[in-house]
């Protein structure tokens, strides 16, 4: 009988209402982009005759002053062109125009953007045409809003999800009230129901776009749900009428056919209430009071443009006002706000509601008011009318000077009741579009060129490019997967609470028509006391569950809270490691620091240790070469020594054979021993002659040796070897040299020229003094540290010359060494 509900709906009924935050802060946008104005070009009417404008490019048009107008300025007005974003020839189709015009600004609505778009150009010249179309044709507004529904169809909110606040803004409301309210308005039988179907368009409008030219947004948020309202409103003479006003059905006394015409004419027609202005808490202007109709489908919207434009047409003819003189604008409001965490419910939060509009404004003919002989209050109003083109003009002026000077000057929006309620767009609340509409004709050829002079001064005039509207924090995909999961996306919440009112029991019929009937009033008692008691137990069961869900909620609560702190806790232990990590990544990196540091200095070393084995290496290898050429040197010195020690031994024997011989005959001598050799004393001295030189002087002489006579007989150089031994032990060996010459006498003489002396350090004695008188002898220092003296020079000389024999006690030392015994 009771079921719980689930737990969003519970939750869904408490009718939050989110503190009012401070207005959000426009962000500052410095991008901008020029007012886009496009051109099209309608085809000429069977009754128009010359044509004055062609096509020349896609962004160019050329005006062709007709040639009365030249005749009568002098030929003043030249051919002039004039350019803009896009021309479109007559050829042009509605569905390009929207291409390129609105669709843009239909994708901008439904990505949170605000756009507007006007018509502007005189009267005939295709502004209604290229706004709304015709059958068949249908125009930019209702191309515009079957690309809304187009894209934003699966995912619409129920209705009065989104409640217009009367103030501009939006309210959400959760599906229960939105339910309700739902009920209570079908219950007002003054409503009519909206159509659901095309068959319940009006034909007029039915089939306006053709199926295969429907087009579609991409990327729309799926996780938020949409609402579009739209309104409408016309203004005539500086008055702003809301042509979807629900007029009180007994004001309005005349009865309309179904074309929209009065039935009858009388004095009981009310004539519309007009509408004030207001800035909201954003600065966005709106018209207060102004009814904003939720639609659902493309169809639903039309039908509610549809009954404006009856409206607008009745009350013209009724007032007698000529509807070219008016603009109207039809504004699509779409309301969007993201769908909640769990994906099945629009997210309870008004600041999370995102309102984009899209006006579409068919401007009021821009001819002057001497073209269309008007006359008396019909003239002033068209001087107001006219004043309000003025005033959007002088708009366009100050701004394109402003921007273009960097002057500050005061827009005047406030003139007139068009511009002050686009002022927004004009400061940056979306981007801005104008297709100015020409008629070809000759006719119109002086207002044409009004108003592309007025379009192109409009090209000038720099939008701030509007922000993208901000993200909410919810992942994306929510809405998927509640469907996967198979949850209400926007649905049907109340079925339960449909089921709890069904399951009452019914009330017995109340009504009294007998004062003694005794039944009904127990019975109704009765049933109601049955009502009550059903409602107490579901006021208790639901008590029971609710105290369950907040029992529960409370422990979820406390876990939630333990969880925190444990989380808190975490956090803190966390910090701590993180900070020891930190001092342990400072520390390694000291270490590397250093290791580094050592590395280098290692690699220093090796390169000085390499530095250093190389020197050694060389010096090891001088070393050795050196070596190697004293040992070279040793052995050549002992081969020289054995080749002289033969050569002494061979000069020996030889100078021993030869002084073997008698000796030489005037010679004094003292013969120590009978053999070759003989001790003499003598002095020898130069020049002397043999006889005297041979006196036995000195007493330490040791060995005395002279060519034996025979030898001398047969040379003619003479050497003598003295050998004696000095006091400090020294050996003196005098080589006395002389030249042998035959005396008159038959015999021979020696004179002595030169006496060479050989000193020999005695080897036990002290330190020996060597004093040697020679030029030139090879001295070589013996293994034995002694000195010994070489002459060669005689030794060849004798060995060349002698023969002469001086006697066997003489020596011939041609080379004298003497080691050291
Ligand atoms: P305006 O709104 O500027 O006064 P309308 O849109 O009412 O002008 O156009 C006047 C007439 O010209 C209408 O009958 C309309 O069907 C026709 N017309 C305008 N523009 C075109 C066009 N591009 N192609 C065909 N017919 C057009
Ligand atoms: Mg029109």
């Amino acid at each position: 009988m009771f079921t719980l509900l689930p737990f969003h709906i519970f939750f869904n009924y408490r009718k939050g209402k989110t503190p009012r935050r401070p207005p959000p802060k426009k962000p500052s946008n410095n991008q901008k982009d020029p007012v886009g104005v496009y051109c099209r070009v309608r085809p000429l009417g069977a009754e128009d005759g010359e044509c004055c404008v062609e096509v020349i490019s896609s962004t160019t048009i050329q005006l062709h002053a007709p040639d009365g107008l030249k005749a009568n300025r002098n030929g003043e007005f030249k051919e002039t062109q004039y350019s803009f974003k896009k021309v479109f020839g007559i050829k042009t189709t509605q569905c390009e125009l929207f291409e390129d015009v609105a669709k843009p600004l239909a994708d901008d609505l439904i990505h949170g953007k605000n756009g507007l778009l006007f018509t502007y150009g005189v009267t005939g010249s295709g502004k209604t045409y290229t706004m709304t179309g015709s059958p068949g044709q249908g125009g930019l507004l209702p191309r515009s809003l079957d690309m809304i529904f187009n894209s934003i169809g699966p995912f619409q909110a129920k209705r009065f999800v989104f409640k217009p606040d009367d103030k501009n803004g939006m309210e959400v409301q959760n599906q229960v009230d939105a339910l309700l309210e739902r009920q209570k308005r079908e219950s007002q039988q003054s409503v009519p129901k909206t159509p659901s179907s095309r068959q319940r368009v009006d034909p007029e409008f039915a089939d306006m776009i053709n199926p295969d030219e429907a087009c579609k947004a991409d990327d729309v948020d799926e996780d938020s749900s949409y609402s579009v309202f739209v309104s409408y409103i016309e203004i005539y003479n500086n008055y702003i009428y809301d042509l979807l006003e629900e007029a009180p059905m007994d004001l309005i006394k005349p009865k309309w056919n179904g074309a929209g015409t009065p039935l009858r004419h009388n004095t009981e027609f009310i004539p519309p209430q007009s509408k004030i202005l207001r800035e909201d808490q954003n600065h966005n202007m709106y018209v207060a009071g102004c009814t904003e109709v939720e639609v659902k489908s493309t169809e639903e919207a039309f039908e509610v443009f549809w009954r404006g434009q009856k409206k607008r047409r009745i009350a013209n003819t009724q007032l007698n006002r000529e509807s070219s003189r008016s603009h109207s604008v039809f504004i699509i409001k779409l309301a969007q706000a993201p769908l909640d965490a769990d994906g099945d419910n629009v997210l309870q939060d008004k600041n999370q509601v995102n309102v984009s509009q899209l006006c579409l404004v068919d401007l009021a003919g821009s001819e002057r008011t001497s073209r269309t002989r008007a006359e008396g209050s019909r003239l002033r109003e068209a001087g107001n009318i006219n004043q309000s083109l003025m005033t959007l003009r002088t708009c366009i002026e100050v701004l394109r000077e402003n921007q273009m000077c960097g002057t500050n000057k005061m827009v005047p929006y406030r003139d007139s009741k068009v511009t002050h309620l686009f002022k927004n767009y004009f400061d940056g609340e979306g981007k801005v579009r104008m297709v100015v509409c020409v008629n070809p004709k000759t006719d119109d050829y002086e207002e044409t060129m009004l108003v592309m002079r007025f379009a192109e001064m409009t090209q000038e005039v720099e939008v701030a490019r509007p922000v993208d509207r901000p993200i909410c924090g919810f992942a994306a995909g929510r809405r998927q997967r509640n469907q996967e999961r198979g949850g209400p996306v926007d649905g049907e919440p109340p079925a339960a609470l449909n089921q709890l009112l069904q399951s009452f029991p019914p009330l017995p019929a109340s009504e009294l028509s007998d004062p003694n009937d005794d039944h009904t009033i127990p019975r109704l008692i009765e049933a109601l006391e049955k009502r009550h008691r059903i409602r107490q137990m579901v006021t208790e069961d639901y008590n029971k569950a609710a105290n369950m869900l907040k029992s529960m909620l409370q422990d979820l609560d406390g876990n939630l809270m333990s969880k925190e702190n444990f989380i808190q806790d975490q956090r803190g232990r966390l910090g701590e490691k993180d900070k020891m990590i930190q001092n342990q990544k400072n520390e390694i990196d000291r270490l590397e620091k250093k290791s580094k540091m050592l590395e280098y200095k290692i690699d220093i070393l090796q390169k000085t240790t390499n530095i250093y084995e190389e020197d050694k290496r060389a010096l090891q290898h001088e070393l050795e070469s050196r070596d190697h050429r004293l040992q070279r040197e040793v052995s050549e010195k002992k081969r020289m020594e054995v080749r002289m020690h033969g050569l002494v031994t061979d000069e020996k024997l030889r100078w021993q054979k030869e002084c073997t011989g008698p000796p030489v005959r005037p010679m004094h001598r003292r013969s120590h021993s009978a053999g070759a050799e003989r001790w003499v004393d003598h002095k020898p001295s130069t020049n002397v002659e043999l006889d005297t030189v041979m006196q036995p002087s000195v007493a330490n002489a040791i060995k005395v040796s002279a060519p034996s006579e025979k030898a001398l007989a047969k040379c003619d150089k003479y050497m003598l070897t003295h050998q004696e031994m000095a006091s400090d032990g020294e050996i003196q060996t005098k080589l006395i040299k002389g030249e042998v010459f035959k005396t008159r006498g038959g015999g021979q003489s020696v004179q002595f020229t030169d006496i060479e002396t050989l000193k020999q350090e005695n080897p036990l004695g002290p330190s020996r003094k060597r004093t040697s008188s020679e030029t030139g002898p090879n001295q070589e220092e013996c293994k034995d540290g002694s000195w010994t003296d070489v002459e060669t020079r005689c030794a060849v000389a004798v060995e060349m010359r002698a023969g002469s024999n001086l006697g066997p006690g003489y020596q011939n030392h041609g080379y004298s060494k003497r080691r050291k015994p």
